[in-house]
């Protein structure tokens, strides 16, 4: 896959070891941090934390990214794919209750090499964005048991506007749909996600109106499914020439979008409280 990258609908086409593509990165992994993540959804947080390794890079960089010192400035090391799955066998021993990718697309191909090195015995989660090729996602299938994809945009010019990509939402509601179709859900005993599927839509300022066309659009997938809609945007990354993305989302702009959920009878939803719009849930960066 590195001498034409195709790994992301960007489809640069150029040899990694060569050149860097749309999501900045090359032929190396780069991580920001790995460690027990504790703010997760509860049934992938749990009681000890999510195994959780921060990629660097992005092939999608909405400028309201609140990674943004990984996704657009790399801030990272470089690993191999041996010490990364030397780093899943680590969060395993120390009780993780999954292995959760964040931002993986980009190095799919070396991830599945390090799970040909070290196949963790606890589910992998792939925390991704949602601009995902199909084909890509079957070859990780096998490797994947729940997927926590976003669901960021409905609107084209919206997703133009933040992305550049005014085919989000036509490349993303197709990935999840197939991850919804590959990963029934499985909670075991303790009423953890052992298989599934949770979508991540965070309501924007100025922009209820297209959050209601997501939950429209994910009522139809409600009884397979998850969804947890996220109030948590905070003015980050390059949001300079975006007035309206420059302040936190109102109690009235998600309890509108709450509100239509549910009189659209969706259950299977996860929603938060306000105070979670505030820095310290990001983590802090290791390298
Ligand atoms: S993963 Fe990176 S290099 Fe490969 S197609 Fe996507 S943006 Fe281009």
């Amino acid at each position: 896959m590195n001498k034409k990258c195709l790994l992301c609908p960007n489809g640069c086409n150029i040899d990694k070891t060569k050149q860097k593509g749309l999501c900045g990165t090359d032929n190396d992994i780069r991580i920001a941090k790995y460690y027990l993540h504790p703010f997760e959804e509860p049934v992938i947080s749990g009681t000890r934390g999510s195994g959780t390794v921060f990629f660097c890079g992005c092939s999608l960089k909405c400028a309201f990214c609140q990674n943004f010192e990984l996704s657009r400035n790399l801030r990272g090391k470089v690993i191999k794919p041996s010490e990364l799955a030397e780093i899943f066998k680590d969060l395993e021993s120390k009780g993780a209750h999954n292995i959760n990718l964040v931002n993986p697309t980009h190095y799919s191909d070396k991830i599945v090499e390090a799970f040909k090195i070290y196949r963790p015995k606890i589910p992998v989660v792939y925390n991704t964005h949602g601009y995902e090729r199909i084909e890509i996602l079957k070859v990780m299938n096998e490797y994947v048991d729940i997927y926590l994809p976003d669901m960021k945009f409905f609107s084209p010019t919206l997703s133009k506007r933040y992305t550049g990509k005014a085919d989000y939402f036509e490349v993303a509601s197709k990935a999840l749909e197939f991850m919804i179709e590959s990963k029934p859900t499985v909670f075991n005993e303790n009423n953890m996600m052992t298989q599934g599927v949770i979508v991540r839509h965070l309501v924007l300022p100025q922009a209820t109106s297209d959050s209601k066309k997501i939950l429209d659009w994910f009522k139809p997938l409600d009884k397979n499914a998850f969804i947890n809609v996220m109030s948590q945007y905070t003015p980050f990354g390059d949001v300079e020439n975006f007035p309206e993305l420059q302040r936190k989302l109102t109690k009235r702009e998600y309890d509108n979008v709450i509100d239509y959920a549910i009189s659209l009878g969706i259950t299977n939803m996860y929603y938060q409280e306000q105070q979670s719009a505030d820095e310290k849930y990001i983590p802090s960066w290791d390298y």
